[in-house]
């Protein structure tokens, strides 16, 4: 009687979504239990329990009252049933390879569960290509057109600040721009390690590992991280194996070359080198200019030349604090109703060069705090209302871009104990800090006086 119930249902929603949605997310699904108000979905694989939890939660809800069931709580579950015959290829799989039902929303909605981490800000086309990072350039956009049959795995390695990150990312973004249903995956090292240490206590391995191995693009970044973390080396050795013998695109970032990060597995070292490893440099003068100028002119400002140079030999191998002297000088100018020039940028720049590096934790959150005129306990208690999220949110957002914070820290920092609302927060706010000139100038201001 159940299975009839749910074939009505799935009647129903067919009706509604488009084919190829009904095809990837509803078809091979299956009732397993409804009691104790309690109804329980099986579903393929976690793509799909996500996607149906996040999405068509309330489609499914309301076509079971339609049909007279109004179960308190509906759970998604992943169970063997579920799954397609042929051996262990999710549906979604299929799904991509037949271009017959594949969609624009479908793929697009398809593409997010695996696009998780991917950053829209980092493409190719706004990254500035001179010495230094050319070569790195070339074997991405390589990578980009051809993944999985030329460089694998492409290694980059490099200082701090210098474009990995952007880079990696910009392979991503551009796969997915030819390949709408492809399934990329950016995660950093620290969230991997995190992932599967949770997957092991909460007995989750299979979903982790399905995951990690389902996807197209594996971009892992500063793999450095995973140093010293013996069971997380041979997790990653195996999604690598298996990865690369289905000729799956893995690409890596790293502050050092494979043969200096300590402690590596041997095996695993002799992965990394197996395909393409490349020495990222950091961006001479010419190009440093040309990154300057590009990045002012999305802010819709031209900097005469003096100003340029003075940033340029301001800053001269970390990108990531050229940007933020730019943003620095920008804000001031900005505020102040004033157009910049070296007069400024020296007076504002110069001291700034002359910080203090050692700023803690607690002042972050104590100068946030009072940014925001809301009490410490509120900023580190349990409150939920905007007021006082949005504060923690911009907090935790300094904590990751002054002290380079790993987010379990930043979450425990913040009184939180689960990291990924750090890793949220971070990008809400990065997000929203390039479009919300509220936020902007908040976090300006903040770090403004953090530093005085
Ligand atoms: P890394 O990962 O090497 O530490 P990131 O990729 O995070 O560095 O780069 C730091 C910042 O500098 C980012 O905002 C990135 O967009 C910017 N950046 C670095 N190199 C370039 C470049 N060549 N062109 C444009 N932006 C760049
Ligand atoms: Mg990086």
């Amino acid at each position: 009687m159940q299975d009839s119930l749910w074939q009505a249902v799935l009647g129903e929603i067919e009706l509604t979504v488009s084919r190829a949605s009904f095809v990837t997310w509803f078809k091979n699904t299956h009732l397993l239990r409804y009691k104790d108000d309690t109804l329980v979905v099986g579903v393929p694989n976690v793509f799909i329990k996500q996607q149906l939890e996040r999405k068509y939660n309330q489609l499914v809800a309301d076509t079971l009252a339609k049909n007279g069931v109004k179960p308190e709580n509906i759970e998604y579950k992943i169970h063997s049933l579920s799954t397609p015959k042929k051996h262990d290829e999710p549906v979604i799989l299929n799904q991509v390879r037949d271009n017959s039902v594949l969609n624009r929303p479908t793929s697009s909605s398809l593409s997010h569960s695996y696009r998780q981490g991917l950053n829209e800000r980092y493409t190719f086309e706004n990254f500035i290509v001179g010495s230094g990072n050319e070569l790195a350039y070339a074997a991405c956009q390589a990578v980009a057109q051809t993944a999985g049959t030329k460089y694998n795995p492409l290694f980059i390695y490099g200082g701090v600040g210098i474009g990995k990150t952007h880079l990696i990312q910009a392979v991503g973004n551009s796969f997915l721009t030819r390949n709408p249903g492809g399934r990329v995956v950016y995660v950093s090292t620290e969230q991997f390690v995190q992932e599967f240490l949770d997957a092991i206590r909460f007995k989750k391995n299979t979903d982790f590992a399905g995951y990690y191995r389902g996807c197209d693009v594996l971009i892992i970044d500063d793999i450095q991280f995973i140093a010293g973390k013996e069971k997380t080396q041979e997790e990653f050795f195996h999604t690598f194996n298996a990865l690369h013998q289905a000729n799956k695109q893995i690409i890596i970032s790293s502050d050092k070359p494979p043969r200096d990060i300590p402690t590596l597995e041997e095996r695993l070292r002799s992965r990394f080198t197996m395909g393409m490893a490349i020495d990222m440099q950091t961006p001479d003068f010419e190009t440093r200019c040309a990154i300057i100028q590009t990045k002012a002119g999305s802010h819709e400002v031209t900097l005469p030349h003096p100003v340029v140079e003075y940033l340029a030999n301001l800053v001269q191998t970390n990108i990531r604090e050229l940007e933020g002297a730019l943003n620095q000088l920008l804000a001031f100018c900005e505020m102040r109703g004033l157009e910049p020039d070296l007069a400024i940028a020296s007076s504002l720049l110069g001291v700034a060069k002359a910080r203090p590096k050692h700023i803690s934790a607690k002042q972050i959150i104590e100068r946030t705090a009072k940014h925001f005129q809301i009490p410490m306990e509120d900023i580190l208690g349990p409150k939920r209302d905007k007021d006082i999220v949005v504060p923690r949110q911009v907090a935790m957002y300094i904590l990751r871009s002054e002290l380079h914070l790993s987010f379990p820290k930043i979450a425990r920092e913040l009184g939180r104990k689960d990291h990924t609302t750090a890793i949220h927060s971070v990008e809400k706010i990065e997000r929203e800090a390039s479009f919300d000139t509220n936020i902007k100038s908040a976090i300006s201001e903040i770090k403004e006086r953090l530093y005085a």
